[in-house]
């Protein structure tokens, strides 16, 4: 039940960088098993395999040592790898550089179909004259990390070469000829020998070599028997006798054309075509390996200290100190949400829009801090706070008006007037009438000279509260008199 339970909150809980997550490691299975395909790579990655799954259950158990040795030698191994495999490392990279660009790597199809005619051609003459050859057709594995010895060459490709090359008095007849597109790459090339010719009926060296450079890459190999003048093509492991010339010529020129729309037409649609059965292997391991590693079960609480945000105060009503200002909070989650958890962005948001006489106490509930959705407020604390604050009444009060020092001695005041006489402000509800005293900023009476308007500004009065904030100006008409 837990078990269940748990997987229903990590599927909940999982989101687009989760996916993306898995999505990469997938394909970085899926790159691996197809290059692994290969029955000769099998046994590495299958000794793999069984390495990550003993490192795994060992983390789960917490076997410190095997950890730690097998965490070095998967480092080591990264190196053994790359180097082992460095060619065909090569030939990915260069098809991702090419992407989409593959058209010029294959050979136009009247070369194809001219190749695979010589290449039929010759092997019927040497079939004829019991002469013993082993043709290499190269596909679009890279054949380097399976082949040995041999002579590079890098020549056209033509009937006569090929006849002249396994002409048993000439040197190079030992071995096989690597051709790729219509060039002939190396001769005298050694094949590695398939070790599951089991059922093939005392079959020599030759045909042996064929099968294994066909179980490890998709070349195809053609073989001229010097014993029986027969000619056999082998491709993917299995060895089939060809009855002449013209049927190889057909099966050359269909393997071709398989090589060349696979390759080259519609790569994205081949793509999606092939390797069903990796796919599935490696978005299911991705999925294994991300709630082993990536996803973690246990939860995690932590507390934090965060501010209160006084949100939607009424203008009537006017919030004093001392207030509250911070609170606790009790996160719940997993550990990598507080990871990735920005803390100083954290807040409880308070609306105080219903706040009334009656009403001032809020109660905080986990709805008014902003966590993250992968994280729950498990508690706040105090629950809940008592907001100081005065309620407002619209009053028109009086204005007065402050003065400093005295009018020149040769001076009569005759009449101030202020405009406006009254002013409209939120005055504190507490106080009580006549306590409030609107006092414009004082009028220095030394400076006046003559009759005069001046503008002050009111000052900041106990109680009271300016619509906008900003204290509004009066206009002081002062008339004076020459004694
Ligand atoms: P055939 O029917 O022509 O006799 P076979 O399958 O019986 O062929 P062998 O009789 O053993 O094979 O033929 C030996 C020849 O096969 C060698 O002379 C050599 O040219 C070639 N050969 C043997 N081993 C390899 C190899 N590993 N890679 C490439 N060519 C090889
Ligand atoms: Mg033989």
């Amino acid at each position: 039940m837990n078990i269940i339970s748990d997987a229903v909150s990590a599927i909940k809980s999982i989101r687009i960088q989760d996916i993306l997550d898995i999505a990469i490691i997938a394909a970085m299975i899926f790159a691996l098993l197809t290059w692994f395909k290969t029955r000769a790579s099998r046994f590495v990655l299958i000794g793999i395999l069984l390495l990550g799954g003993v490192y795994l259950v060992a983390r789960f158990f917490q076997l410190y040592l095997t950890v730690i040795v097998l965490q070095g030698f998967f480092a080591i191994l990264l190196f053994v790898l790359v180097v082992i495999f460095q060619e065909d490392l090569r030939g990915v990279f260069e098809r991702l550089a090419m992407f989409g660009n593959l058209r010029k790597t294959v050979a136009p199809v009247s070369v194809l179909d001219a190749t695979a005619d010589m290449i039929a051609e010759a092997a019927g003459n040497m079939a004829k004259k019991h002469v013993g050859a082993l043709i290499v057709i190269q596909g679009a594995d890279p054949l380097g990390r399976h082949i040995n010895g041999g002579t590079a060459l890098d020549g056209r490709l033509s009937t006569a070469v090929v006849e002249s090359i396994f002409d048993p008095h000439s040197s190079g007849h030992d071995g096989a000829v690597v051709i790729k597109d219509d060039r002939i790459r190396m001769f005298g090339v050694h094949l590695p020998l398939s070790t599951g010719i089991g059922h093939y009926e005392n079959i020599g060296l030759r045909h042996t070599a064929a099968l294994g450079l066909t179980e490890r890459s998709d070349a195809l190999c053609v073989v001229v028997s010097e014993e029986s003048g027969t000619i056999s093509t082998a491709v993917g492991g299995s060895l089939s006798a060809v009855s002449g010339p013209s049927v190889l010529n057909e099966i050359l020129k269909k393997y071709y054309a398989r090589y060349r729309t696979e390759t080259k037409a519609r790569p994205l649609l081949a793509w999606m075509r092939e390797n069903t059965k990796e796919k599935v292997i490696a978005v299911a391991l991705a999925c294994v390996l991300w709630v082993a590693v990536g996803y973690q079960r246990d939860t995690v609480r932590r507390d934090f200290i965060i501010p209160i945000e006084y949100k939607n105060i009424p203008q009537v009503w006017q919030i004093e100190e001392p207030q509250a200002t911070e609170v606790k909070v009790i996160l719940q989650g997993a550990e990598q949400a507080f990871r990735l958890l920005h803390e100083k962005s954290l807040r409880l948001s308070l609306d105080l829009s219903s706040i009334s006489e009656k009403n001032r106490e809020f109660m905080l509930t986990r709805e008014m801090v902003n966590a993250p959705s992968n994280l729950t407020v498990a508690e706040i604390s105090p629950a809940k706070v008592r907001v100081q604050a005065s309620k407002l009444a619209w009053e028109a009060l009086p204005v007065r008006l402050v003065t400093r020092n005295r009018l020149a001695d040769d001076l009569v005041l005759q009449k101030i007037v202020l405009d406006p006489a009254t002013i409209r402000v939120l005055a504190d509800t507490r106080m009580k009438p006549g306590e409030i005293i609107l006092e414009t900023e004082p009028l220095d009476l030394q400076s006046i000279s003559g009759s005069v308007t001046i503008t002050l500004k009111l000052a900041v009065a106990r109680g009271v509260t300016f619509p906008n904030g900003e204290p509004p100006q009066v206009r002081v008409n002062v008339r004076v008199k020459k004694k």
